[in-house]
């Protein structure tokens, strides 16, 4: 498709979705779930394409934002006693910590390394031994299969200083809590989860909370197209749960993905910006697999953390607020000098904001 076929179809998207808000008696709200949803909307206008009536609000699907400021304290503190290396993807390096990020504390020669694959973590563990070597275990359905597979093959080749300190997250917990909010019609069901949870598994949203859902894909028209069918459901008040990126995401999703996060790990709770502790949203270490456990191998003493009360980034990750209510947005809070994570993210919110700007405000004047 050329990029006039593009802008056209676009065009033709945001007028059929103009023309069923049209017949809405009130303003759509919904809520895009995933972080890379958040940026790709941002970065694309598509905001000064929607009507009035329709708002976008994000959500808890940014896994950097929404893991709390101890965990970045807790792992600081392991790298410091146990003079372990720190493996991570590289969003987390700026999160702010209470006494610094990892990046502050590469700067002042800890050894902090940033990788693109989890399997990454084993050649550093090889290469750091016989120091402790821990990846932090940040991320949702995407990233866990990885990670389990890079236990597996390191039990399988007997690497015994490689740790993960676990702050993984799974998507429906807290998307069970944000359907039962009144102020939300449908959400916008994250691509890349979704290709490894399938679709059925989303049935609770129409079943028990009235509630639609869409996946897209994260191409401007994989967006739009998920925002026509959300409204379409929402308007003629059928609920359901639509595929708007079928070319990635089937009906079962990845079962051996599944299965191999289901060898490792365990549910368990965990803590969530914005949502509190939630039962049944974390993962643990199953029995055979525990001596990569951080937490237990590793101990330290890691003090409460509060977020800086200015910060809105709670809020934010739940829809309750956009980054413009924030008082420090722009001013003490930008992506060279992030106060909350939601402005250090690739995925974050106030990161989308501060670079392409609140285009409903501008485009509406
Ligand atoms: S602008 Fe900064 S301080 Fe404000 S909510 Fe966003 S990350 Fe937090």
């Amino acid at each position: 498709m050329t990029d006039t076929d593009q802008i056209r179809t676009a065009q033709t998207l945001a007028r059929q979705i103009r023309e069923l808000c049209d017949s809405a008696d009130r303003t759509l709200r919904f809520m895009e779930v995933c972080g890379t949803h958040t940026m790709a909307i941002a970065e694309a206008g598509l905001k000064s394409l929607l009507p009035a009536n329709l708002e976008l609000v994000s959500g808890p699907g940014c896994p950097v934002c929404v893991t709390e400021k101890i965990f970045i304290d807790h792992a600081l503190a392991i790298g410091t006693e146990h003079d372990a290396c720190l493996v991570t993807f590289g969003d987390l390096v700026r999160v702010p910590g209470s006494s610094g990020s990892l990046a502050t504390c590469r700067s002042e020669g800890g050894r902090v390394r940033v990788v693109y694959s989890p399997l990454d973590a084993i050649d550093i563990a090889l290469s750091e031994a016989p120091r402790p070597t821990v990846f932090l275990g940040v991320g949702f359905e995407t990233t866990i299969p990885t990670v389990a597979g890079t236990l597996k093959t390191a039990l399988a080749r007997g690497i015994e200083n490689l740790f993960v300190l676990c702050a993984f997250k799974t998507i429906h917990p807290p998307l069970k809590i944000l359907a039962a909010k009144k102020d939300l019609d449908g959400f916008l069901l994250p691509g890349h989860v979704s290709a490894v949870v399938g679709l059925q598994c989303y049935s609770y949203l129409p079943a028990d909370f009235g509630k639609c859902g869409v996946v897209a894909g994260f191409e401007p028209l994989d967006i739009l197209l998920g925002l026509r069918e959300l409204a379409r459901m929402a308007v003629s008040n059928s609920p359901g749960i639509g595929n708007e990126y079928a070319r990635v995401v089937r009906g079962p999703g990845n079962p051996a993905a599944r299965e191999l996060m289901g060898e490792v790990f365990d549910a368990a709770d965990a803590s969530w910006r914005g949502l509190g502790r939630i039962p049944g949203s974390g993962l643990r270490l199953r029995a055979a697999y525990s001596r990569f456990d951080a937490a237990t191998h590793l101990p330290v003493e890691v003090p409460a953390a509060e977020d800086d009360p200015r910060c809105l980034c709670a809020a934010i990750l739940t829809g309750s607020k956009t980054p413009d209510k924030c008082g420090l947005f722009g001013r003490q809070c930008t992506p060279d000098d992030p106060v909350g994570p939601c402005m250090v993210s690739s995925e974050g919110t106030c990161a989308a904001y501060y670079k392409y700007g609140d285009q409903r405000r501008s485009s509406n004047g």
